[in-house]
């Protein structure tokens, strides 16, 4: 384990993952897009693979329900490392 591996707070949990656990968003004109590269511009969402904090984040309106099929098949299809 190394303090050099960049966190990313979820947005759900309000917990810190390292910055490869983490589904990250970016307000694209106002609406949240999934940023593939991790690079885009804009602010950037973060949520853990967790549909319970995808809910969460809906509740606190940080991110649109409308995601939710593609944010639950995109964490189910990466495999999770411990
Ligand atoms: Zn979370």
């Amino acid at each position: 384990m190394t303090h050099s591996v960049p966190m990313r707070r979820c947005v759900g949990c309000m917990t810190s993952f390292p910055k490869k656990d983490v589904v990250r968003f970016v307000l694209d004109e106002g609406r949240p897009v999934f940023d593939e590269t991790g690079k885009k511009n804009g602010r950037g969402v973060y949520l853990c693979r967790s549909m319970e904090c995808f809910d969460k984040a809906v509740k606190k309106k940080r991110i649109s329900n409308d995601l939710r099929d593609e944010f639950e098949s995109r964490i189910k299809s990466v495999e999770v490392t411990e």
